[in-house]
């Protein structure tokens, strides 16, 4: 059976890809280049240096980021059951970043898979509603949440010891 925590660590580790620091670095180079050496031969009055140095930086950086975006949504998306696809040609479609700014207020709860029967879960469920696997550690007095090495609930105080099949080590286990 997968280890659920080491998988969330390796997902969580690269959440923006190689592919779209590439990207963003090659853009970057060239806007620069498109401002600093294309641009001046076309202008009859050249703005002054502080100007341009201003001027030609902030779109360099602001196109980078912007592939470094659609980079994070490419991976975030995922998590969230929503279509990578979908939200990829959106913000390319979309003009001025209209695409990412949507993504982020539209984007679903996190999603997580069951590691028994691969049910999507909720990132805040305790238990998976098909398998009854236990998603999260809790407690057994009031249910929240409790870090596997915890001896007492944060909330309410109960000894999580006590419980008959102590919720926190039920989750490091195999499924009792
Ligand atoms: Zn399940
Ligand atoms: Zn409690």
């Amino acid at each position: 059976m997968r280890d659920p925590q080491s998988i969330a660590v390796n997902e969580d580790a690269r959440m923006i890809p190689v592919w779209s620091i590439l990207v963003a670095t090659a853009a970057f180079v060239l806007v620069e280049y498109y401002f600093w050496l294309i641009l001046p031969d076309q202008q009859h009055h050249a703005p002054p240096i502080g100007f341009r140095i201003y001027f030609n930086l902030s779109w360099g950086v602001l196109t980078a980021l912007y592939f470094l975006m659609v980079g994070y949504i490419s991976r975030d998306a995922p998590h969230r059951a929503m279509s990578v696809r979908f939200w990829v040609v959106i913000c390319f479609v979309m003009p001025a970043c209209i695409g990412v700014v949507l993504y982020f207020l539209l984007r679903a709860p996190i999603v997580s898979r069951c590691p028994a029967c691969g049910t999507h879960a909720l990132g805040d469920f305790h238990f998976c509603p098909q398998c009854d696997y236990q998603l999260a550690a809790s407690c057994g007095n009031c249910f929240r949440t409790v870090r596997s090495t915890d001896q007492f609930c944060t909330r309410c105080g109960h000894e999580l010891a006590r419980d008959h099949m102590p919720a926190r080590l039920r989750v490091l286990g195999e499924k009792g």
